[in-house]
């Protein structure tokens, strides 16, 4: 018997190191990046002991025969994995630790308090003397995970769990609520720490570039996915969802995520921790069918199985493939070939009378967004030369084409890329002693525990420069920073003020029977922490 790896699966990776066996894969040394969509267990070589399900953060370890409904096809796409690449020992070392150091010999600050910055604040507080400021501009933490994780994913929020231990650690200073850029400069930070890192993420979304984006229903998924989760830059859109179809273009795992969320149940909704204001819109929404639209053919589709096979089970949705291109080729890799094969059993299913869709289309490229004063619709070009253009009509148009990043004030941006230019985590061209990790230094890509290794080589960077001798100074004392900050009317909260924002959402839930009622403006929720 065996454990195996579904869904939730994050890419945290914590399970690898505690498997006496060593028989999840794939595994990569600090910052080198695995290219599959998730980890997997060899069933022949697992011995049933648990430890990878205790220590996985987000609930995606099942025993053989507790797989829920829905997963079963897990254990055979584990199983798979190992048909393809027979278990080796690993042989890379795992990421070098440093020693101890002097109270305050380095003082990093953070900035970004999502994913990437909380891996990264972790992996210095776990040296001895290592001093960390972690700062947000909102008055809440964990970024992506709160404002980006689909709410009906609720496992995967609990990933904010791994990072208590760094949240509740004395030498960790949390500033939420300052931005930097308004309250603080580059120059500043640089003044009261050794080393900058910026995790700040890729929060703009990318463009079509083709005629009609401007017009009012097309929107990027992006802000869509901020309105629904009650990010406070995003609270005040408003969605038209009148009309039966809306289009979404791209198929990454956003896409999925927001097709779900449009033609997701009341029941499902309300059980979740989407914004108030979205689920009262989405309670009146006419939507029936989301046309899901990629460019390229099935074989480069960017979801990824897990989240598409998940779609099977949407009580009410059908899931309709239009494809004649959906069989495997010799070197498709196992991912490939299962995502074949999940599309092909979607594209034999018969639809049933009543139910709401989800249309994959493929080899669609969108050449225009068609309306008068409002989207009527996308005309695509099928890629092949004799095959005409086709309208598909929709009321609402969301391009969920990647994010991008946005430069930050004195630190080189790379504008093509949307990052800054680094070295593995060193940015280059930038004052010594300036980092990068997460989405600004790699790109749109991975998910939530791909940061793990990401951090892990950025933070190796400031060690090196660190021992190396680049970084280090005197720095003034640790209130200094406060003083400055209060100078400036700047209103940091700290760690203990999100545990009352927290405790408050939760209790708002309670009363409606839900996990949390969020707040979604900056000013509820630093009157909320002030309360206390
Ligand atoms: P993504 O995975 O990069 O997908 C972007 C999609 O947009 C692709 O289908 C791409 O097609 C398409 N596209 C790009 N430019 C286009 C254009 N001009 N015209 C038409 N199509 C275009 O991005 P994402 O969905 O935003 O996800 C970002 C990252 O977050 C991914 O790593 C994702 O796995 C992760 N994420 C994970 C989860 C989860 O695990 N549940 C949830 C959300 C996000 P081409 O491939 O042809 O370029």
């Amino acid at each position: 018997m065996a454990y195996v790896i579904t869904q939730n699966c994050c890419k945290d990776a914590s399970c690898v190191p505690v498997c006496p066996v060593d028989c999840i894969r794939p595994v990569g040394g600090a910052g080198s990046f695995t290219g599959t969509e998730m980890l997997y267990i060899d069933p022949n070589s697992c011995i049933d002991c648990g430890a990878c399900q205790e220590e996985c953060p987000v609930g995606a370890v099942y025993y053989e025969d507790d797989v829920p409904a829905g997963l079963e096809f897990f254990r055979d796409i584990n199983a798979r994995y190992f048909e393809q690449h027979p278990l080796e020992p690993d042989h890379s070392a795992p990421p070098a630790e440093h020693g101890r150091v002097s109270p305050g010999a380095l003082r990093v600050a953070v900035v970004g308090a999502g994913p990437a910055g909380c891996y990264a604040v972790d992996q210095l507080l776990g040296v001895d003397g290592v001093e960390v400021s972690l700062i947000d501009r909102l008055p809440t933490p964990f970024g992506l995970v709160r404002a980006g994780v689909a709410p009906d994913h609720q496992h995967t929020k609990s990933i904010t769990k791994l990072f208590e231990r760094a949240f509740t650690n004395e030498r960790l200073r949390c500033y939420f609520n300052v931005e930097v850029g308004r309250y603080l400069t580059h120059v500043d930070l640089l003044a009261h720490h050794h080393a900058v890192i910026y995790a700040v993420g890729a929060s703009r979304s990318r463009s079509l570039g083709i005629p009609g984006e401007e017009l009012p229903g097309h929107h990027a998924a992006s802000e869509f996915v901020g309105w629904y989760n009650g990010h406070p830059d995003h609270v005040d859109w408003a969605y038209d969802l009148s009309g039966e179809r809306a289009v979404i273009i791209g198929n990454g795992n956003v896409a999925l995520d927001v097709a779900r969320v449009l033609l997701a149940s009341m029941e499902t909704l309300a059980d979740t921790d989407i914004a108030e204001h979205a689920l009262n819109a989405l309670e009146n929404s006419n939507i029936r069918e989301v046309v899901v639209l990629a460019r390229r053919g099935p074989r480069h589709a960017a979801f990824s199985i897990g989240e598409f096979l998940a779609l099977g089970a949407l009580p009410d949705v059908d899931i309709i493939v239009a494809s004649d291109d959906l069989e495997p080729e010799p070197d498709d890799d196992v991912e490939t070939i299962v995502k074949l094969e999940v599309a092909r059993d979607y594209a034999q299913r018969p639809a049933t009378p009543g139910n709401k869709r989800i249309v994959f289309r493929f080899h669609a490229t969108p050449t225009e967004i068609v309306g008068d004063s409002h989207v009527e619709g996308v005309r695509v070009s099928p890629g092949m030369p004799d095959a005409a253009a086709e309208l598909i009509e929709a009321s609402m148009v969301l391009r969920s084409t990647g994010y991008r990043g946005s430069a930050i004030a004195d630190v080189p941006f790379d504008d093509a890329s949307g990052t800054v230019p680094n070295d593995r985590g060193r940015v280059i061209g930038g004052v010594p002693g300036t980092y990068v990790t997460g989405w600004i230094k790699r790109g749109p890509r991975g998910v939530i525990g791909t940061n793990r290794t990401c951090a892990e080589q950025t933070v190796a960077r400031v060690w090196e420069d660190f021992d190396a001798n680049v970084i280090q100074r005197r720095l003034p004392e640790r209130a200094d920073l406060d003083a400055l900050l209060a100078d400036r009317a700047a209103g940091p909260l700290g760690w203990q003020d999100w545990r009352t924002i927290d405790t408050a959402e939760r209790d708002r839930g309670r009363q409606a029977s839900r996990p949390r009622v969020k707040f979604v403006a900056v000013d509820e929720m630093v009157a909320a922490a002030r309360k206390s």
